[in-house]
């Protein structure tokens, strides 16, 4: 689907699952449930998916998902699934090998946004993309290499330092627009320096969502994830991000949702609602 000049695609890395308490924090489960139903175990079935945004001599990846190097006891606990789709099959189906990417833009260093960042060859992990330069937000790198207690289990090593090593990296700082008609928003409510490209249109916008709002389920304000880190700082964030979003026709793509990749919105009775969904 085209946005200005660029051509976008979303892009599967695998399939994982959270406890549904932990995705719709203080929201209680006889309301969650309805939207989003869990299994046996409380678990609600997630997607890890990308875009990729192709235009001007580029191949844009944002976040890279899911890889290939979770122990097997992080594997159980968050029921990974990469056989069924990841990232090598993903951009197959695009024509494209991981060789092909230019550039990455990570939106904040969690496992499940940038675990595909690295790989691991002759048993140590080096970057995925081996002609792509990595666009990390200076503050959240700051804090993935200083970890709170809260979120140290997120941040692992070998799925960023590896990018600096390499001399790959490209820490960037607050908002700007990073490539001709691409902007990058920045928030600091789910983690300090969380970053959401913008891919500009004239009639409507792609917004790459990630965890402001994983789902299509998290679109009423205070319908949001017990991992958020600064709650009240998220949700004046969002509030402000969906009032634009309505005001400037965005299209809302759902990093997360295991249903819909994208959709149009529209002001409901009470929240802001999907109007329609958007196949990309
Ligand atoms: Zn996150």
């Amino acid at each position: 689907m085209k946005f200005g000049d660029y051509e976008c695609f979303s892009v599967e890395t695998g399939k994982f699952a959270i406890d549904g308490g932990a995705m719709f924090g203080v929201v209680p489960k006889i309301l969650w449930e309805r939207k989003m139903p869990a299994d046996e175990k409380n678990l609600i079935p997630l997607r890890a998916r990308s875009l990729l945004i192709q235009g001007k001599g580029k191949n844009i990846l944002i976040d890279t998902g899911i890889g290939d190097k979770l122990s097997e006891k992080l594997k159980q606990i968050y029921q990974v699934d990469i056989d069924s789709a990841n990232i090598n099959m993903s951009l197959s189906k695009l024509g494209l090998t991981c060789s092909d990417i230019t550039d990455v833009i990570i939106t904040h260093l969690h496992f499940d946004h940038t675990e595909g960042s690295t790989s691991i060859m002759d048993g140590k992990a080096v970057p995925t993309f081996q002609n792509a330069r990595y666009y990390i937000q200076k503050k959240q790198w700051e804090i993935a290499n200083n970890p709170s207690a809260r979120d140290r289990a997120s941040y692992m090593e070998e799925n960023f330092m590896p990018l600096e090593k390499a001399g790959v990296l490209n820490l960037i700082d607050g908002p700007q627009e990073i490539f001709e008609g691409i902007d990058i928003i920045v928030t600091n409510g789910h983690t300090p320096g969380q970053q959401h490209p913008l891919v500009k249109d004239k009639t409507r916008s792609l917004f790459f969502c990630a965890d402001l709002i994983p789902t299509s389920a998290h679109l009423p304000v205070p319908w949001h994830m017990a991992y958020d880190n600064f709650p009240m700082i998220l949700i004046d964030e969002k509030q402000k991000l969906l009032a634009r979003a309505l005001k400037e026709n965005w299209i809302l793509f759902f990093e997360h949702d295991p249903y819909l990749a994208a959709a149009s919105i529209k002001q409901g009775e009470k929240n802001i609602e999907i109007n329609s969904p958007v196949s990309i």
